[in-house]
């Protein structure tokens, strides 16, 4: 995949200093299916009702604390989980935040092809449009896993971002053959992924949980660090079965609070795509590698 845009500090809207992006991956039950190579989740019904946990428990009490911000964000959502939970996505939605395409079952790993990958993505977007009606805009791989091919897949597929790479503090365009294209990358990082504070999965990367206000902590380093460079912006990424339980979501408020009084500029991930889109300008024609037509 070829990138990028080298310049990667942007005028944000009103002279905000940083965009965030308040971003959740609704896994609910497949992190853990998905995850039964790691330790034998699967016929585990009480380790799966983690998942259930999100849907059913954490996502009304983050809806709640979005709202006393006034803070629309973006939910990604495997095509299953919305078929297993139509009301928890409608109200998303009621609540005018974006749904963004996160697999069909939350499929990790790599190796696949082209036809395959498509196949998935497909699957997802169809289970959103049948059970809610959204046709999402952006992609986020599960586990973040994306190839070669998946620049031109994703504009196949009519997304105007991704947000897989971890190699930028700034949005920056995906190129083909040399040229930009209207494909948005929004970076993440371990550093924004509750995940990697909050999970007790045996991964040795995972293996240590810590206090919302530990976790709260590092990533307020990064935003501070970020916010005064200017420019800047920041894809955090949630899981509603982590950070919806009340100490992590009251910690999680209180950082909104502190990112609002010091320059933060919150957006769901299509508007900040979209904006970059219409700033750009005209994007010239491409040869395209993997498609013909
Ligand atoms: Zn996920």
């Amino acid at each position: 995949m070829e990138n990028k845009w080298p310049k990667m500090q942007f005028k944000w809207p009103d002279n905000k200093r940083i965009a965030i992006m308040m971003s959740f991956d609704l896994d609910a039950e497949t992190l853990w299916y998905q995850r039964s190579n790691i330790d034998d989740y699967k016929d585990h019904i009480t380790n799966v009702s983690r998942g259930t946990y999100g849907p059913q428990t954490g996502v009304p009490r983050i809806l709640n604390m979005l709202d006393t911000h006034d803070i629309k964000a973006t939910f990604y959502v495997p095509g299953w989980c919305a078929e297993q939970h139509p009301e928890t996505i409608k109200e998303m939605i009621r609540r005018g935040h974006e749904i963004g395409a996160h697999g069909y079952e939350h499929e990790e790993g790599g190796g696949r092809t082209l036809e395959e990958e498509e196949e998935i993505i497909n699957k997802g977007k169809e289970a959103l449009k049948r059970v809610v009606n959204v046709v999402p805009k952006g992609h986020r791989g599960p586990g973040g896993v994306v190839y070669e091919y998946s620049t031109e897949m994703f504009l196949k597929a009519g997304f105007i971002y991704s947000s897989n790479y971890r190699d930028s503090d700034g949005p920056f365009f995906h190129r083909v053959n040399g040229k930009d294209v209207p494909l948005v990358e929004l970076p993440k990082d371990s550093l924004y992924d509750d995940g990697f504070y909050m999970c007790t999965f045996s991964d040795p990367l995972r293996q240590s949980m810590k206090s919302p206000l530990e976790a709260i902590d590092m990533m307020k380093d990064e935003f501070d660090g970020l916010a005064e460079e200017g420019g800047r912006m920041m894809t955090f990424v949630f899981h509603p079965q982590l950070s919806g339980h009340p100490g992590r979501c009251k910690a999680l408020s209180e950082f909104i609070g502190y990112m609002k009084a010091n320059g933060a500029w919150f957006a769901r991930s299509c508007d900040v795509a979209q904006y970059l889109i219409d700033q750009h300008g005209p994007f010239e024609p491409v040869e395209w590698q993997y498609y013909k037509d």
